[in-house]
């Protein structure tokens, strides 16, 4: 974005701009893929994102092909939603430590990730139309039915197996605690967590 100037003038330049955006989105997930695939533990989950893995390098082709018949290079513009949405995923992942919990926890990462995407090419999908290029909307509407596609198999994949499984595995975990603690007895459930992050500076101007 121009120091001076705004560059947005038009639907159309947001449209140029969504594109870019999501362009850049779909390359820092490209990054990210493979360290979840990496950890994850259920196969379904890592043949799942795994399946995404080539879907989103597609849709990468398909958002090149959009700029092309927009008659405009293909580049992106920093999307700091994405960059969060990833480095948290990245932060809970570093500190979940049953591996069936990690995974119910990158489910739902995995699902943040999808749920920005969809929004994105909703957006991008109207405003298509709205520009009368239609053309461009139907190569976007493919990348959205993938993405959404995505997040429905995660929500089964989660509810149907990763998520009871991690908890039958973590109530058994906490059942052997809860011979050898006294305190955690009461409850039957584990101990909460002691520390607490500290609030990063902008939350703690706030106060
Ligand atoms: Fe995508
Ligand atoms: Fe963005
Ligand atoms: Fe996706």
């Amino acid at each position: 974005m121009g120091l001076f100037s705004k560059d947005i003038r038009s639907m159309d330049d947001l449209f140029v701009h969504g594109l870019q955006d999501i362009y850049y989105a779909e390359n820092q997930i490209l990054n990210s893929l493979p360290n979840m695939i990496d950890k994850a533990a259920s196969r379904e989950l890592k043949k799942g994102l795994q399946t995404h893995l080539g879907e989103t390098r597609k849709q990468v082709q398909r958002l090149e092909q959009v700029f092309r018949m927009h008659g405009q290079e293909a580049q992106g513009a920093s999307c700091p939603a994405i960059d969060g949405i990833l480095e948290e995923a990245d932060d809970i992942m570093g500190e979940v430590e049953d591996q069936n919990v990690l995974d119910a926890a990158m489910i739902a990462a995995a699902q943040a990730v999808e749920h920005y995407e969809i929004t994105r090419y909703g957006a991008l999908i109207a405003w298509a139309r709205e520009l009368g290029r239609g053309d461009c909307a139907a190569v976007l509407r493919q990348n959205l039915a993938e993405e959404k596609a995505t997040d429905k198999k995660l929500t089964v994949m989660a509810k149907k197996r990763v998520n009871p499984a991690a908890e039958r595995r973590t109530r058994t975990a906490a059942g052997r605690v809860r011979k050898g603690s006294s305190s955690a007895a009461h409850t039957g459930r584990p101990k909460p967590r002691r520390t607490a992050k500290k609030p990063r500076p902008r939350d703690r101007r706030k106060k």
